[in-house]
C-alpha cells in the first residue's frame, strides 16, 4: 500500500473489519511470544506499539484462512531452534494456544518455492483451500517424498555413494542427505528457473519438515 506507519496499520484493521472471514492472511516469520511479545513490534496504532503476537490474535481471528509462508511461519523454523530466546512459534501452534480456528495452508521452505507460493494462492482464489497433509502443506507440491523420487535413487540402490560434495554422481546419503525423510517436489520442479537443485550440488537439508533445522541437524552427516 501507498501509506506507512499508523495509517498503513489502520488501513489494514479497517480493511480486515470490512471483509471479515472473506481475505486472506499472508504471514512471513516466526511469531515471538517471549517479552511479551515485543521481539517484534510491528507498529503503533493510538500510541500503543502492536506486536506480531496482538495483530496474530486480531487479525488471525477475522481471516478466511491464513498462508503461513516459509518454514518460521509454518513452524517455527530457525528462531524456534535450540538456543533461540525469542519463544518463537508457526502460527498453527499459535492458533491452537488462542483457540482461533481459521484454516492454515503452510507453504514451507527455507526459502519456500515461489511456485508454491503463488500456486498456493492461485487455489485459495479459484477453489478454496488446497488438500493438506497432517503438517498443514498442500499436497500438489509436498505430497511426495524425495529420495523415493531421486534421480540418484538407483545409484542409491547400487551402492554409489559420494564421498565429497564435489562428486559428479552418486547417492548423497553418506554426506548427510535427508531426502528419505523430507517430502517435497524439489526433485522435478528444480530451482533456478529449473536450473537445479539442492542435491545436485550439496544435501537435501530437509528445510520443509516441521523439526527443520534441529531435526536434520547436523546437515553433512548421514541421519
Ligand atoms: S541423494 Fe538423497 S534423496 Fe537422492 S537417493 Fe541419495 S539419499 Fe535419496
Ligand atoms: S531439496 Fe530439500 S533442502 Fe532443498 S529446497 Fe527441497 S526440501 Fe529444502
Amino acid at each position: 500500500m501507498a501509506s506507512e506507519g499508523e495509517t498503513a496499520l489502520d488501513n489494514l484493521y479497517h480493511i480486515a473489519e470490512k471483509y471479515k472471514g472473506k481475505f486472506s492472511l499472508a504471514v512471513e516469520g516466526a511469531i515471538p511470544m517471549g517479552a511479551d511479545g515485543k521481539y517484534c513490534i510491528v507498529g503503533e496504532r493510538n500510541g500503543h506499539e502492536i506486536t506480531m503476537v496482538d495483530i496474530m490474535k486480531d487479525l488471525g481471528e477475522k481471516a478466511g484462512s491464513v498462508l503461513a509462508i516459509g518454514t518460521c511461519a509454518a513452524y517455527g523454523g530457525i528462531p524456534a531452534a535450540e538456543g533461540g530466546e525469542t519463544g518463537a512459534i508457526g502460527v498453527m501452534e499459535f492458533f491452537k494456544a488462542h483457540g482461533i480456528k481459521t484454516a492454515t495452508v503452510n507453504i514451507p521452505g527455507c526459502p519456500p518455492h515461489p511456485d508454491w507460493i503463488v500456486g498456493s494462492i492461485a487455489h485459495l482464489l479459484t477453489k478454496g483451500v488446497p488438500e493438506l497433509d497432517d503438517d498443514g502443506r498442500p499436497t500438489v507440491f509436498f505430497g511426495e517424498n524425495i529420495h523415493d523420487n531421486c534421480p540418484r535413487l538407483d545409484q542409491y540402490d547400487a551402492g554409489e555413494l559420494s564421498e565429497k560434495l564435489s562428486d559428479a554422481k552418486g547417492c548423497r546419503m553418506d554426506l548427510g542427505c535427508k531426502g528419505p525423510e523430507t517430502y517435497a517436489d524439489c526433485y522435478k520442479r528444480k530451482w533456478n528457473s529449473q536450473m537445479n537443485w539442492c542435491v545436485d550440488n550439496s544435501v537435501c537439508i530437509g528445510c520443509v519438515e516441521p523439526g527443520f533445522p534441529d531435526a536434520s541437524s547436523p546437515f553433512y552427516e548421514p541421519a
